[in-house]
């Protein structure tokens, strides 16, 4: 029997109340799967600076370099907001990103039949959307050199941020996106600005290089411009879109807003460390942050870290099945009206954190 190893980073505020349910959710599928867990927990942010000084404490690094994969909360918060930049909460995230050179990050955005009425869209623009936006994470304006401002004696100033790609940056994210595609509706839509960027030209030269590679899977070009118009006006024609980090920021946050609510979207960083479980090692985790305002009242919604270990069992340990499993126990309790407070309509009984996630449990054990 297979035995993976799930580094568990619970952080600060509802982190720690939402992934103890995603890890409920997990235990419960090892029933049938034939595959056990080792759940191994680590501080991380806000508790990592409490405890040690550093919002990514060593030991914690370590064990993220051992696992199979990383289920993480969330991290930051009021309390922290203080402590030096080089120190901050957020931090422990963005270093374990670059220490496991997590370069593609993925975010599904579903708008769920029952929960239609939660996004700001109109049902008849958002009901059927099921896209996954896959962003670049390590590369482009966010990184590059020479970067800085200038300043001069007259009070003005100069600053520079320089957008850079290699060919393998972008061959090895295009990859990932076929990849994803090929397990969803095979389609893939690269984003870029090739009419004015030399930068995009040479994403859509090697993006059309690595199609070669996929002939299953359908490749079209769409300009950033008008990807952000087609993403509130007819989301449904999407199926997986690839882009570079700074347009990916951007998108994945306005495909966010389909889904109506922050407690429902999770998400996966992944690398290029293969991992026994047969998939890239990644990290998965909410959307959303410590949400301070409800933490530790046992309300937040657990969903998006449950469908963040979904998504771990899908891309980093190959189990199809029991990803499935939770995605549909999931879909069966929202179809049986039970609904956290974030996506209750007004009447609804809301129910807690940790009954959310026995219903998930239920339904996950019974198939
Ligand atoms: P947030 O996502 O924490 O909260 C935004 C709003 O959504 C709040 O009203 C909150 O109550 C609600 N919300 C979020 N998740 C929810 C859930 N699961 N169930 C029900 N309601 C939910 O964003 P914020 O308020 O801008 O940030 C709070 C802190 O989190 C900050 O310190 C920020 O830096 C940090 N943060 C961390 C991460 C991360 O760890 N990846 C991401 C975003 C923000």
């Amino acid at each position: 029997m297979a035995t993976y190893k799930i580094a568990v980073l619970p952080g600060d505020g509802i982190g720690p109340e939402v992934t103890a349910e995603a890890v409920r959710v997990l235990r419960a599928t090892s029933k049938s799967s034939g595959a056990s867990f080792e759940f191994e927990e680590a501080l991380v942010g806000g508790a990592g600076i409490d405890a040690t000084g550093h919002p990514l404490p060593p030991a914690t690094l370590a064990l993220c370099k051992q696992a199979h994969a990383i289920l993480f909360g969330a991290v930051g918060g009021p309390k922290w907001e203080h402590v030096p930049h080089e120190v901050r909460a957020e931090r422990g995230l963005l270093a374990i990103r670059k220490e496991l050179d997590l370069y593609a990050n993925l975010r599904p955005a579903i708008c769920f039949p029952m929960l239609v009425d939660a996004s700001p869209l109109k049902r008849s623009v958002v009901e059927g959307t099921d896209l996954m936006v896959i962003r670049e994470l390590t590369g482009g304006l966010y990184y590059g050199e020479p970067r800085g401002v200038e300043r001069f004696a007259d009070g003005g100033a100069r600053a520079v941020n320089t957008m850079v790609y290699t060919t393998r940056e972008i061959e090895r994210v295009a990859r990932v996106g076929f990849e994803v595609a090929r397990k969803r509706r095979k389609h893939l839509t690269s984003v870029d600005k090739n009419n004015v960027l030399v930068v995009s030209q040479l994403w859509r030269e090697v993006v059309t290089s690595v199609a070669k590679d996929y002939p299953d899977v359908t490749l079209d070009h769409v300009l950033v411009d008008n990807c952000a118009m087609a993403l509130v006006h007819r989301p449904t024609q999407f199926d997986t879109i690839v882009t570079e980090n700074t347009f990916g920021d951007i998108l994945s946050d306005e495909a966010a807003i389909l889904a109506g609510s922050m407690g429902m979207l999770p998400s996966a960083s992944l690398g290029n460390l293969a991992g026994a479980g047969g998939g890239p090692v990644g990290l998965y985790e909410p959307v959303h942050g410590t949400a301070p305002d409800i933490a530790g009242q046992g309300v937040a919604n657990p969903i998006a870290a449950i469908l963040s270990a979904a998504m771990l069992l899908r891309y980093s340990l190959n189990m199809t099945r029991e990803a499935d499993r939770i995605d549909a126990a999931v879909r069966r309790v929202l179809e049986q009206g039970h609904r956290t407070r974030d996506i209750a309509a007004r009447g609804d009984k809301a129910l807690g954190t940790r009954e959310m996630g026995d219903l998930v449990v239920q339904h996950v054990e019974r198939g």
